[in-house]
């Protein structure tokens, strides 16, 4: 079985090694010249004295995999089951196309001056990282985990963050409640949160300030964090919403014997696709699309979910959004812990707030916000997964929320609450 890789990214190596160790004859190709560093590490440039080269990899291509660096594959043609890379064809039994995610290219328009951070590559890290020294009070753009996270970083570095977003933090995973109740968790913990787009720059050679609807905000840097989309390669294969490969649960898309893994896949859900732009996720798909490449025919039932921590306060999240439900589709509701109880009460409190679709109780999403969120990682993502409804949370005084010590976990308290819904 001859089985190709193309991208040699956390996807592609998993893809590769899974393959491989099934007995396939595995080719990997990487457009670097390099084994790239992982995205993933990048923000480390900013919190330690680490080069690049230190920041190194986590994961090891087998030796049995014949890796091929500087060899981009340009083009697949599905019909005769081969890859172009340049004046070359290979041809393959089964190929997994694990070519990541690249910068939307949305519109930055500002003049550039000194200043002006666009985190596009690693080198933009590097970049922000020599001056850090320089910086008394920045403006970030964005709304992502990224942009928080490394908000969180320059603040421990007594650096004064603004973030500046039309939809605040966590827009596209977070519903209202619980985005309202982490924006108050984070502006306690010194971030100031401005919902506005940026209107423009203030600075002739350097960023002085940043006006946002009407708002000065002086700032000596504005760091902005582009969004970024799948960067599939020329195929004829089915494609989801963002236009990455569209994948089922066994990484196959469209076409026989050609699997998608990672970034540059969407996976099929309800009337749509969901995307799943994680590391671990990019390992688990890869492995999958690798076992399954060489014969095999493994499944998973992935649920999307995060854990992160900002300016002390946990975030966890699992599946989809009640607006993502609503975009499916679906006649889904919202309930959450009681917002006042939440807010109110001592520190270390948690919201949660579980997405369920409304005639089947099945529950859809979970975002659970404050300090000891994270340990909820793991069951909030077996909850999503394996499908349970909200009559199955309410009641349930046992182990499974062994977690919380008191007599009532906040999961089955926002169950209890969308009973009725
Ligand atoms: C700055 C940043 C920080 C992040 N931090 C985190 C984090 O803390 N935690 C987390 O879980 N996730 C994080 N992510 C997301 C995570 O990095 C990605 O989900 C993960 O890298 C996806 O792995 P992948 O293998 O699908 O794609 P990629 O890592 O993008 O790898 C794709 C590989 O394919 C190669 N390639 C592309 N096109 C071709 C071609 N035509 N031919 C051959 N090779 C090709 C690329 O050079 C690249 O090496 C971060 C992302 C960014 C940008």
């Amino acid at each position: 079985m001859r089985v190709v890789v193309v991208g040699a990214g956390p996807a592609g190596v998993s893809a590769a090694n899974a393959a491989s160790r099934l007995g396939a004859r595995v080719t990997l190709f990487e457009k670097s010249e390099k084994f790239p560093i992982e995205k993933c590490l990048w923000p480390l440039t900013l919190c330690r004295d680490t080069s690049p080269e230190g920041l190194g990899t986590s994961h090891r291509i087998e030796s049995e995999v014949d890796a091929r660096f500087g060899e981009g594959v340009s083009a697949v043609d599905t019909t005769k089951k081969s890859v172009a890379v340049g004046s070359r064809t290979t041809v393959f039994d089964s190929l997994v196309v694990s070519t990541g995610s690249s910068v939307v290219q949305d519109s930055f328009p500002f003049q550039r001056k000194a200043g002006l951070f666009r985190m596009q590559d690693l080198a933009s890290f590097q970049r922000l990282a020599e001056v850090l020294g320089d910086l008394g009070r920045v403006v970030v753009s964005g709304s992502t985990a990224l942009a928080l996270a490394t908000g969180d970083a320059l603040r421990q570095k007594g650096i004064e963050v603004t973030l500046v977003h039309p939809a605040g933090v966590l827009a596209s995973s977070l519903g209202t409640t619980a985005r309202a109740f982490l924006e108050r968790k984070l502006e306690m913990g010194g971030l100031k949160v401005v919902r506005s787009p940026i209107d423009s720059v203030v600075g002739v050679r350097r960023v002085e300030a940043i006006v946002a609807s009407g708002s000065v905000q002086a700032a000596d840097a504005l760091i902005s964090f582009p969004a970024w989309g799948p960067n599939p390669p020329t195929i004829e294969v089915r494609k989801g919403s963002a236009g990455g490969i569209l994948i089922d649960s066994r990484m196959r898309c469209s076409v026989m014997g050609i699997f998608g893994a990672g970034d540059c896949a969407e996976i099929s859900y309800r009337s749509g696709s969901l995307q799943m732009m994680y590391r671990s996720s990019a390992e688990l798909m890869g492995e999958l699309a690798g076992r399954n490449a060489a014969g095999s025919s493994a499944e998973a039932r992935l649920s999307g979910a995060s854990v992160h921590a900002f300016y002390g306060t946990g975030v966890c999240t699992a599946g989809i959004t009640l607006a993502d439900a609503r975009g499916y589709g679906l006649d889904a509701a919202e309930t959450s812990t009681g917002s006042e109880e939440v807010s109110e009460g001592p520190e270390g409190e948690l919201l949660c707030t579980l997405v369920f679709e409304r005639q089947t109780g099945l529950v859809l999403g979970m975002q659970i916000v404050g300090t000891r969120a994270p340990s909820y990682g793991e069951l909030s993502a077996t909850i999503v997964s394996n499908r349970l409804r909200i009559v199955d949370l309410a009641f349930q005084d046992n182990p499974l929320f062994a977690l919380e010590p008191s007599d009532i976990s906040p999961i089955s308290a926002a169950a209890r609450e969308g009973l009725d819904k």
